[in-house]
């Protein structure tokens, strides 16, 4: 069913059951459940996809209100994953589980600049407040444990290291500004800009490491004879 809200928000739940990704999907898609998750992350790590993102799942059921919101709410704006867990308190999931559950939210973020970074203060009164909290769980929603103890309380580390990889690929992605001569290169490379001779990426960047081609080095050396009166 699509959703009735933008994505702005992201939920994790536990499935209280040590299953591999097409498990879950497969329990959730057969006939007559009333429960669905966008997306489901095994405890061999890997990850399935059950509702699309575009579409809202039924993850989140509950009479309990969180930030005047219900659970249902809650599911037209979040998407929502279910992670393979022990069937006990704590409910702890696998290392392998929370790898995955890591890389699914990292990607998650990029896709969807309604989420962009995670956001989680452990706080119920902030459901719907995405710039202050834009993570949200089902026991706010329900007289239930999920997404267990051993999920809930790692919240705050899980956003810390889904930002952190974020901020690493933003880093990773920005073009290098490549403008610092070495020093037996600086007299003749100040003399070259100072003489408008090259002109690197016409950004700013002069490209200094960067390799010569034969078109570039024409260029350049048509700018010098151009210039040669000229020349300071
Ligand atoms: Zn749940």
């Amino acid at each position: 069913m699509p959703r009735k809200h933008d994505i702005d928000t992201v939920t994790i739940h536990c499935i209280v059951g040590q299953w591999t990704a097409k498990q879950g999907v497969d329990f959730f898609a057969s006939a007559g459940r009333q429960a669905s998750a966008n997306y489901v992350v095994g405890f061999d790590g890997s990850i399935g996809l059950c509702v699309e993102e575009c579409n809202r799942a039924w993850t989140s059921g509950g009479k309990l209100t969180a930030g005047g919101m219900t659970g249902s709410q809650n599911d037209q704006r979040a998407i929502t994953i279910e992670v393979a867990s022990e069937t006990a308190h704590p409910y702890a999931v696998t290392d392998k589980a929370m790898e995955a559950l890591i890389s699914l939210l990292v990607d998650i973020c990029r896709r969807n600049p309604g989420i962009g970074r995670l956001r989680w203060e452990g706080d119920k009164a902030l459901v719907g407040q995405v710039e202050r909290q834009n993570m949200t769980v089902h026991r706010w929603f329900a007289n239930k444990a999920c997404p267990g103890d051993y999920l809930y309380n790692l919240h705050g580390q899980i956003a810390a290291e889904v930002n952190a990889r974020l901020d690493a690929m933003e880093q990773a992605e920005k073009p290098t500004v490549d403008s610092t001569p070495s020093d037996w290169a600086k007299e003749g490379v100040d003399w070259a800009t100072r003489n408008k001779l090259m002109a690197g990426d016409g950004k700013g960047g002069l490209m200094l490491h960067s390799p010569i081609t034969r078109e570039q080095f024409c260029v350049m050396l048509k700018r010098y004879h151009d210039e040669r009166e000229n020349l300071v």
